[in-house]
């Protein structure tokens, strides 16, 4: 591969040429065996080669693969609509198919603006998000997005969306703890609102577990109750960013589920095609719908691969694989085991600051010193050299820290597919261990940097 005519992630890097992936296993030309722990890009959360997803793409591409949504609907997305109904909570009904989670995302914040111009207020168009968060790539999700690296380079393009700190307990942006903090962070959307005007906001999107800006940043007990107590408060609708953690990746299927709070509307993506195809969602509550229905009847969003039969097929099926496998249930006591494994590894790298998450979606956070928190150099590049040691050992892991949004600090998302065994969870964790020795001896344990 000398030369190549394709635009990679870094274009002067070589990459390994995958071959074939079975299972959590990913297999490159030369042979080599690559567990992944990242399911890709927090994607593949049922692992690699799955012969009934196969077989449903087969079944489908013999039918049709492609109709536009505009001529015609099919039962591939009919039924789809109808599982996602039926597996998420209270009245998220209503599904609008798109093809990547930015897309999703964008489509969540016109929906939400939609709403509120068929109330014939016209003016509640702002979104209000955080900073340490990631809603997608193109412009409208960018500028909901709180990832300043993301952001720098179209600055003067972007909407100025993000204002509230994360639920960040680690490094407190108050500097208070967990247990006596009076959730400051949540309280301050209230203040922003009061300064912007509750007339002129549209809505408030939030990852309810943050990815791949901070690495599973995992907020307290009652902090979506009162964010979703203040959006009620102010006429503002609650955007749940869910398409790192929905379809089961934290053990439930929404991960709103587990703080007890309903949003208004929900977006997915990764794991919905769990890498089989490319799909996504925005799933929108009875409420949200009905002014939409009895006002112009017609959402202005949509690409033209929407709702696609063949994406909808592979969809619907990892949907079926995952209940018929009893896949999400088990997701918490599999995240226990690795998480506590992880936990053990901190007595011997004190480096490692933090260890958080839920479910099958973990993160950890690297320092100098564990005590007084004090980050790496975004210079030192740890981050990347932890990545690029794991994969090394054969072993995948996800870049998410602080210094991929333009700060100091290193973190990285441990997510590997929901079916993974424990078996399998022990050859993770005695490859991270491998890399994490290797990384220490390497660098004396970072001495001089
Ligand atoms: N929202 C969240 C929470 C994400 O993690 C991502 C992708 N990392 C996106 C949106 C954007 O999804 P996509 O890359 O499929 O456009």
């Amino acid at each position: 591969m000398d030369r190549s005519n394709l635009i990679k992630p870094m274009l002067d890097a070589q990459y390994p040429v995958i071959d074939y992936g079975r299972g959590v296993y990913l297999y490159d030309t030369d042979g080599k065996e690559y567990l992944d722990a990242s399911s890709g890009a927090i994607t593949a959360n049922i692992g690699h080669g799955v012969e009934e997803i196969i077989e449903a793409m087969h079944e489908q591409a013999k039918k049709v693969s492609f109709v536009y949504r505009s001529q015609f609907t099919s039962g591939a997305a009919e039924k789809l609509a109808l599982k996602i109904a039926e597996a998420a909570s209270g009245d998220l009904n209503w599904s609008f198919f798109v093809n990547s989670g930015s897309e999703a995302t964008e489509t969540a914040m016109k929906i939400a603006i939609q709403y509120w111009q068929e109330k014939g207020i016209l003016t509640k168009t702002k979104v209000l998000s955080r900073w340490m968060s990631y809603h997608g790539i193109t412009l409208g999700a960018l500028s909901m997005s709180g990832h300043t690296g993301r952001r720098a380079r179209f600055i003067p393009l972007l909407e100025d969306f993000p204002v509230v700190h994360p639920p960040y307990c680690y490094r407190c942006p108050y500097n208070l703890e967990p247990t006596d903090c009076g959730y400051l962070c949540a309280h301050e959307l209230e203040t922003v609102i009061k300064r912007i005007g509750a007339d002129n906001i549209a809505a408030f999107i939030a990852e309810p577990v943050i990815g791949a800006a901070g690495g599973a940043i995992t907020p307290p007990k009652d902090y979506y109750r009162i964010i979703k107590e203040i959006c009620d408060r102010n006429d503002i609708l609650f955007i749940a960013d869910e398409v790192m953690t929905g379809f089961g990746r934290t053990g439930t299927m929404l991960a709103c589920e587990q703080w007890n709070v309903k949003p208004d509307i929900v977006a997915l993506g990764k794991g919905m095609g769990a890498g089989y195809a490319p799909i996504a969602a925005a799933l929108v509550s009875d409420e949200i719908m009905e002014p939409i229905f009895s006002g112009s009847k017609s959402i202005m969003s949509g690409h033209t691969l929407s709702a696609n039969p063949q994406s909808c097929a592979v969809s619907l099926a990892v949907l079926e694989y995952i209940e018929k496998n009893n896949i999400i249930p088990e997701v918490d006591s599999k995240g226990v085991y690795l998480k506590n494994k992880l936990i053990k590894l901190q007595s011997k790298f004190t480096f490692i600051g933090d260890v958080r998450g839920k479910g099958l979606m973990l993160g950890l956070e690297f320092v100098k010193d564990h005590l007084t928190k004090q980050p790496f150099s975004s210079r030192f590049g740890l981050t990347q050299r932890l990545i690029q040691g794991a994969q090394e050992q054969g072993l995948l892991i996800y870049p998410a820290g602080a210094g991929t949004v333009g700060t100091d600090g290193d973190a990285v998302l441990i997510a590997p597919p929901l079916t993974i065994t424990k078996r399998e969870i022990d050859d993770l964790v005695k490859r991270f261990e491998k890399t994490l020795q290797i990384l220490a001896q390497k660098h004396l344990i970072f001495a001089e940097e």
